[in-house]
């Protein structure tokens, strides 16, 4: 069998694997290989609404998405420029209690020199024309929050990271991982890759990959829905909005289509056999929210649509950084529904720390660190969300 040797090893071809081999590729670490079963963006980031938005419940996220913004845009100036749009975001709630939560949010966004504006219902008329606003909600609007193509991004981050000198082993079984003489080696499509590190990023695989090495880090993989429509008429590009009473999201597509979500399902899944088509209760869901909150999409048709399955972890927050017990084993995973936005700034935090050789704790990795966790964490249940719970967590 064919054995060959790398520096390190990445597993997993969505947005977090593919913008981690180029980081690591531009910070002159290497040879690097990036391993997937299936193709680039196969996993959540070819299903991915991509909206990227600073309305964050910490600072530490305000931060990572601010950088990840950065990289896409100026990524996809030079490559591709549908694959990115500024088209702020807009959200908003009726019921006293997500009201309460929302000023705390406006506060706090405010105290992370995020750019917000509070809306009245005119307000929230003038930017969603097309919505109903007669109950008075109240929202917030972050005019720099954008869009982007999940898989597009992905794509330009795996063309530059193979430009850079990183191979691609892509579409053949995992015949094996482990660790071995020294190093992690990789069995697969009738070759041996031996490496000196491997960072885990494998979504929402990644639960079933570490505890089959005996370092299981607690991930739950989870179900979630959107679909894409086409109304009859409107802007082509419009603010992505979000109903926080009802949790429904929406965002500009090409061709004057919308893309709109939500549809999670609190249970754990396995990503190998989850229900890869929607619930008929989610379409329902939809087209109940457009009947009541935009009637001027009241008419739109059903496209498609489809689930994707994320990763949640008992905090919110990611698992980046070094594998506790495992030698030269990072990890980049958990991104509880929002890893288009984060992959980008935590992928190059990530490739500093490998760069630097090391296992010492990264500062702008701190409040993400794997080691935060028992590996006998018990199990627990998903608990994602554009939530507005409130973000005053002293350690971040
Ligand atoms: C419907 C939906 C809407 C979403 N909307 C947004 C949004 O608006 N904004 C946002 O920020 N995020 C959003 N997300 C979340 C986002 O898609 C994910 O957080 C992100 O794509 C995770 O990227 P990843 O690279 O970690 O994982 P993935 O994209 O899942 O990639 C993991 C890869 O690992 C591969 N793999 C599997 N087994 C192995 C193995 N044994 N070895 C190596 N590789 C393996 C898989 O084939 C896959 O390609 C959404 C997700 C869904 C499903």
């Amino acid at each position: 069998m064919a054995t060959g040797a790398v520096e390190v090893l990445v597993l997993g071809a969505g947005i977090a694997g593919c913008a981690l081999a180029y980081h690591l590729a531009d910070r002159g670490v290497g040879p690097v290989a990036l391993y997937d079963p299936r193709t680039p963006g196969a996993g959540a980031t070819g299903r991915a609404a991509g909206i990227v938005t600073e309305q964050h419940w910490n600072r530490w996220d305000v931060e990572v998405t601010r950088e990840s913004q950065s990289q896409y845009a100026e990524l996809s100036a030079r490559w591709d420029s549908s694959a990115y749009t500024v088209n702020g975001f807009v959200r908003w709630a009726h019921a006293a209690e997500a009201l309460r939560a929302l000023d705390a949010a406006r506060s706090r966004l405010r105290s992370w020199g995020v750019r917000v504006d509070e809306l009245d219902a005119d307000g929230l008329a003038g930017h969603v024309p097309w919505g109903r606003f007669d109950d008075e909600p109240r929202g917030l609007w972050c005019p720099s929050d954008a869009v982007v193509t999940p898989s597009t991004i992905g794509e330009i981050y795996a063309e530059g990271a193979r430009r850079a000198g990183a191979e691609f082993l892509l579409g053949t079984p995992m015949a094996a991982f482990g660790r071995r003489d020294d190093a992690w080696e990789l069995e697969t499509g009738g070759r041996v890759v031996r490496a000196s590190s491997a960072v885990v990023a494998a979504g929402a695989w990644s639960k079933a990959i570490l505890r089959s090495i005996g370092h299981p880090l607690p991930l739950a993989p989870y179900r979630t829905q959107a679909a894409v429509l086409r109304p009859s008429g409107g802007p082509e590009v419009f603010p992505s909005v979000h109903d926080i009473d009802v949790d429904v999201y929406a965002r500009p597509e090409a061709k004057g289509r919308l893309l709109a979500g939500d549809g999670t399902r609190l249970v754990e899944v396995d990503p190998e056999s989850f229900q890869t088509g929607a619930d008929e209760q989610f379409v329902g869901h939809l087209a109940d929210t457009f009947a009541h909150r935009f009637p001027g999409w009241a008419d739109a048709e059903l496209v498609r649509a489809w689930a994707g399955v994320c990763t949640s972890t008992p905090d919110r927050r990611p698992l980046v950084g070094p594998v506790p017990g495992a030698e030269r084993l990072y990890a980049v995973v958990g991104f509880n529904g929002f890893g288009v936005m984060r992959a980008g700034g935590v992928a190059a935090r990530l490739a500093d720390l490998i760069a630097s050789g090391g296992n010492r704790e990264e500062e702008r990795l701190r409040p993400v660190w794997p080691a935060r966790f028992r590996p006998d964490h018990p199990a627990f249940s998903p608990r994602p969300g554009f939530t507005l719970d409130d973000g005053d967590d002293p350690r971040f």
